[in-house]
């Protein structure tokens, strides 16, 4: 298998053909090898337009997706972000890839210890990891440039917006089968709201199933 050659033509048919244009992103998603995120069995299909199951019912969003999280999140080089669900690690390489400061916390211990291998393995060991349920976030490093979640809430966790400094934004997926992906951008006191594209993540576990919806 070719993977670079896989990877750069993931870059111009999925990415760059359907207007993303963010280069950051771009020669990000062209460096960091997927392949190593995906498990051994779903490897040929590392590259294709798709997401891909991780075991334990979870998966790896499509590339597009992914590209398309960075490009939204407005980061810029050196920025503190924190990503709610690790699953495999490759969304905070992708991060990682493009000069950020990365926080990521993963509810399941065994996909958070997987996502730890394969952040080493491809050559990203500075991201920061934890087990644990990421309502809360992550305070002590608080605040954060952007707040990405991975897993859809019916209603944004009120501890994560305490965490996003102001100009900052959350970026997250919204609803239970018609989901949203919704950026809330911190401005001073107020919080502006845009609905971004229609998506559809696997549900955010633990604290968050208590919320009303939004
Ligand atoms: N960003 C990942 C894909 C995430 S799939 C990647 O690049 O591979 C969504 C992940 O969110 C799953 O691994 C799931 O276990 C996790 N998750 C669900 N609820 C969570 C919660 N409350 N806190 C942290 N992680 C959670």
């Amino acid at each position: 298998m070719d993977h670079e050659k896989n990877r750069r033509k993931m870059v111009s048919r999925q990415l760059r053909s359907r207007d993303l244009q963010d280069e950051r992103v771009l020669d990000a998603m062209a460096t960091v090898p997927r392949h190593l995120f995906v498990p051994r069995a779903w490897q040929r299909q590392a590259y294709d337009d798709t997401p891909l199951p991780l075991g334990c019912e979870q998966t790896i969003s499509q590339p597009y997706i992914v590209a398309f999280l960075c490009e939204q999140a407005r980061l810029a080089h050196g920025d503190r972000v924190l990503e709610i669900g690790s699953g495999s690690g490759y969304q905070a390489a992708v991060l990682a890839e493009m000069g950020m400061e990365v926080y990521s916390i993963e509810i399941d211990p065994a996909l958070s210890d997987r996502a730890r291998e394969n952040l080493a393995r491809a050559g990203y060991p500075d991201v920061r990891l934890r087990a644990g349920d990421g309502y809360r976030g992550w305070p002590e490093a608080a605040p954060f440039r952007a707040v990405i979640l991975t897993a859809a809430p019916l209603a944004i966790p009120p501890p994560l917006k305490k965490q996003v400094e102001d100009g900052g934004c959350i970026l997250a997926p919204v609803g239970e089968f018609e989901q949203n992906l919704v950026r809330l951008t911190r401005e001073g006191r107020a919080w502006r709201r845009e609905s971004l594209l229609p998506v559809r993540f696997v549900r955010l576990r633990g604290e968050a199933e208590g919320l009303p919806e939004d």
